[in-house]
């Protein structure tokens, strides 16, 4: 039997919750305090009652888990892992996990949380939640992982279900990790591709799911543009922080649609070209091993000065946290498109509002992943599949109705672009829990 634990309050138990603070490090500012202080703000503007407050505030359900696996060397490895369930008002639990050395408890309680505010602004009929397991991908072999991923389904098994609980890919996670999922989690219940999303194509994954969080950014860029009077996206500067799936993904897009990218970064450099860069072949240099920086159709530059390179748009889309007071005053942008969950931190988001450049926030910018996670768990449990036109045409039109909710609120009550938001997402899921009663 796994060893799993379901803790209502993540400090109960034998330790005291002193005892346990002193015993977790903490950065000085957590990513669930920054989380919590932008609700904050929303929950003042809606003026909800404490208890309300708390129930919105506070995760339903926190699990953590050990894993253990046999290395390839023979040697017992041990890991980490968890799966937070932000809250459930509007459908089951929904949203990714992440394999990487900084998951700990307190950063999925945020992700988790930012899912539940995600998925009501973008009006779809789920919940919130964010798992992780605490590892280096990078030091693990493809059978290593495999395993890993298998034991994480056996140990999160009694909280997830088609109906209760449904992951998918997020940071160092992707339709192959999903396919591992879906085939451990069918092996104990019967066939069931419903209970995770992301999943490879042939194995009842969507059409333009892998494209679907980057395509979305983009939609929201766009309207965006022309709400502000701005024109479209052909002939914009962009720059995009993080290269990942969905870096890489709205880096393309965008480059099809006429728009410039003039400068790209990950983890280990950047590259730049004030002409923009030729994206389709920057993908294939990198997707051949290479390296970003040493792409020939463009110079190098220092990845830390990535966000101050002068753009129309700066989309970071990599880890959280990376726009703070110390640097927000040195972006050369009028927008920001949070393609990542959290790129800014509340400090750097004050700095920015003096600024007057505006910021897309997380919740809706980067919707469009679950928001084809939704359409994928659709056809799933209709044993349907969608064309790729048709599942592009619903992201559109779904991240365009998101936008003018936002975009009404914003003008209407004289809020940022991310209170709107929250302040939508808040009423809905508050809305929800009242309908369903509390007794
Ligand atoms: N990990 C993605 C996110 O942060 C997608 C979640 C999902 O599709 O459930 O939104």
């Amino acid at each position: 039997q796994a060893d799993w634990t379901v803790a209502a309050t993540p400090a109960s138990g034998p330790l005291s919750a002193r005892k346990l603070a002193a015993l977790t490090p903490r950065p000085p500012a957590s990513h669930a305090a920054n989380t919590n202080t932008f609700l904050s703000e929303a929950l003042d503007h809606l003026n909800f009652p404490p208890a309300m407050r708390r129930l919105l505030l506070t995760p339903q359900r926190e699990v953590a888990v050990k894993l253990a696996i046999r290395r390839d060397s023979g040697e017992l490895a041990t890991f980490h892992a968890f799966r937070v369930q932000h809250d459930d008002s509007r459908g089951p639990f929904k949203g990714g996990l992440r394999y990487s050395p900084e998951v700990d408890l307190d950063d999925v309680r945020s992700l988790a949380s930012l899912m539940t505010w995600k998925t009501a602004v973008m009006d779809i009929p789920f919940g919130g939640a964010k798992g992780g397991i605490c590892c280096d991908p990078r030091q693990l072999s493809e059978r290593e992982l495999e395993a890993l991923t298998r034991k994480l389904v056996q140990a999160l098994r009694p909280v997830l279900g088609a109906h209760t609980d449904i992951p998918a890919p997020d940071m160092n996670t992707g339709a192959r990790e999903m396919g591992w999922f879906m085939d451990e989690y069918s092996k104990a219940v019967g066939f069931t591709p419903g209970i995770v999303t992301g999943k490879p194509v042939h194995l009842h994954g969507s059409l333009g799911r892998e494209a679907a969080t980057g395509r979305g950014t983009v939609f929201a860029i766009r309207e965006l543009l022309q709400a502000q009077g701005l024109g479209g996206i052909a002939g914009k500067t962009f720059v995009i922080q993080g290269f990942g799936n969905v870096g890489s993904w709205a880096a393309r897009i965008l480059h099809e649609q006429g728009g410039r990218v003039v400068a790209v970064a990950d983890a280990y450099g950047a590259v730049a070209a004030e002409g923009g860069l030729d994206v389709p072949a920057l993908v294939q240099h990198v997707t051949a091993g290479e390296s970003l920086a040493s792409f020939p159709g463009g110079s190098e530059v220092p990845k830390e000065r990535i966000l101050a390179v002068p753009c129309d748009v700066l989309i970071p889309a990599a880890i959280g946290g990376v726009i703070t007071e110390a640097n927000a005053g040195a972006l050369q942008c009028t927008i920001v498109a949070e393609a990542a969950n959290g790129p800014i931190t509340p400090d750097g988001d004050q700095v920015l509002r003096r600024r007057g450049i505006t910021v897309l926030p997380d919740i809706y910018c980067n919707g469009g992943g679950v928001t084809v996670s939704y359409f994928e768990w659709s056809q799933n449990l209709q044993s349907y599949r969608w064309t790729e036109e048709e599942v592009n045409a619903r992201l559109d039109r779904t991240m365009t109705e998101a936008f003018r909710g936002i975009w009404e609120v914003a003008t209407r009550e004289r809020l940022p672009l991310r209170t709107a938001a929250f302040v939508i997402a808040l009423q809905r899921v508050a809305q929800a829990r009242a309908n369903r009663g509390f007794d």
